[in-house]
């Protein structure tokens, strides 16, 4: 956030946060990339995304400062055919709503950086400020049972609407003067300040008083390197999220024939049943298969049990008490006709499990493999077709 240094297009933005529109002299223009002697559009600077906007009829896609000079990447190959040529006048526009959402962003993240340097000690190391996100990094652990208390503070410096102070200074004063994201950098360095609350260097466009960010919300805390990153929204951005937020709730709790206040508890208590559930229906697959297991006429060489969900472990152990009685191939598909299979095939004393895999690849396109023993895989085929491919074959191969 601090100034890269004295750049050559003279920054409007810095004059007037809430200006519009502007005119100025083109220094230079060429393919999609105009120079100015001076500029409304704040360029992707300290983590910000760049202004939106218009400059002589056609839509800025981007603007970098590079070097000295601030560069309008415009959406079109020849700014030249446009009438955009050097020497010439051409006035902008920029998007003023994008800006002073952007504004309320980047000064409420000054309060909230300000008052966990205050609290904490921490310091901001990263901001990104994008349609996308408003992230916060610092270097320090804050304990998520204090961002309640944070968003309280900030927003009531936000009601107390108090003024920004944006200065140049330089020399002895800047040396004296107490301020975050203080780099050794020779010249002048931009101060925004929100008296009584937070100093801090900074080149972005601010609002003029805190009342303007409206409201700050947290959105989200996560761990980041030794520290942790802050999500946060300001202004309309705020309530539209909290109006998302509050919709899937209302939704939530439809669905679950349930209050606000109970969806949590209701979610836990649901899904501690549907896992009893699964857990029961495991037992009774597994018990089924056993059954079908024990059923089978032990004179037959080949046995082929089907079942909807069984687990894979309860399909191994029955495929082993299988092949203990018959001498050929004893599988288990759990699965559908019309899901497809997954399968576990073993051989007895005299098949190879690794043969009944070759002939359901070759039949069906069947995928898997395994040991002569034992062999694992799945397989899109009907149950009928599967034991007419299968039943009487491991003797044969
Ligand atoms: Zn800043």
């Amino acid at each position: 956030m601090q100034d890269a240094g004295i750049v050559k297009t003279g920054k409007l933005y810095d004059e007037d946060a809430y200006a519009v529109s502007f005119d100025a002299e083109v220094l230079s223009a060429e393919g999609n990339d105009v120079v100015l002697d001076r500029t409304l559009f704040f360029p992707e600077e300290g983590g910000q995304q760049a202004d939106r906007g218009v400059l002589g009829g056609i839509e800025v896609a981007d603007v970098q400062i590079r070097g000295d000079e601030i560069h309008h990447l415009l959406k079109t190959a020849d700014v030249r055919a446009a009438g955009i040529l050097p020497g010439k006048r051409v006035s902008g526009e920029i998007d003023r709503a994008f800006r002073f959402s952007n504004m309320q962003q980047h000064s409420g993240e000054h309060l909230f950086s300000g008052l966990v340097h205050g609290l904490f000690g921490f310091n901001n190391v990263g901001f990104h400020l994008s349609e996308r996100e408003v992230t916060l990094d610092f270097d320090g652990v804050i304990p998520a049972e204090r961002i309640g208390e944070l968003e309280i503070l900030v927003n009531r410096i936000i009601t107390e609407d108090i003024p920004s102070r944006i200065r140049y200074v330089s020399g002895r004063e800047r040396e004296e003067l107490e301020y975050r994201s203080k780099i050794d950098l020779p010249g002048l360095v931009r101060i925004v300040e929100f008296p009584g609350y937070d100093t801090c260097a900074c080149c972005a466009p601010h609002v003029r008083r805190t009342g303007e960010i409206g409201v700050l919300i947290v959105t989200g805390m996560i761990r980041w390197k030794s520290g942790v990153r802050v999500s946060i929204l300001c202004g309309e951005r705020a309530v539209r999220q909290c109006r998302k937020d509050r919709d899937i709730v209302i939704k939530t709790a439809n669905y679950l024939t349930t209050s606000p206040d109970e969806i949590y508890s209701q979610s836990v208590k649901a899904k501690e049943e549907l896992r009893a559930m699964k857990a029961r229906l495991t037992e009774l697959g597994k018990r089924q298969l056993e059954k079908d297991a024990d059923a089978a006429d032990p004179a037959l060489p080949d046995v082929f049990l089907f079942s909807p969900d069984a687990e894979a472990a309860a399909a191994r152990s029955t495929v082993n008490r299988l092949t203990a009685v018959h001498e050929g191939w004893s599988g288990v598909f759990t699965g559908s006709d019309s899901r497809g299979y997954s399968f576990v095939i073993g051989a007895g004393k005299n098949a190879d499990a690794r043969k009944a895999a070759a002939l359901l690849r070759q039949q069906f396109g069947a995928k898997g493999g395994g040991s002569d023993k034992m062999v694992q895989g799945s397989v899109m085929a009907a149950e009928a077709e599967l034991k007419e491919a299968l039943s009487g074959k491991s003797a044969a191969l």
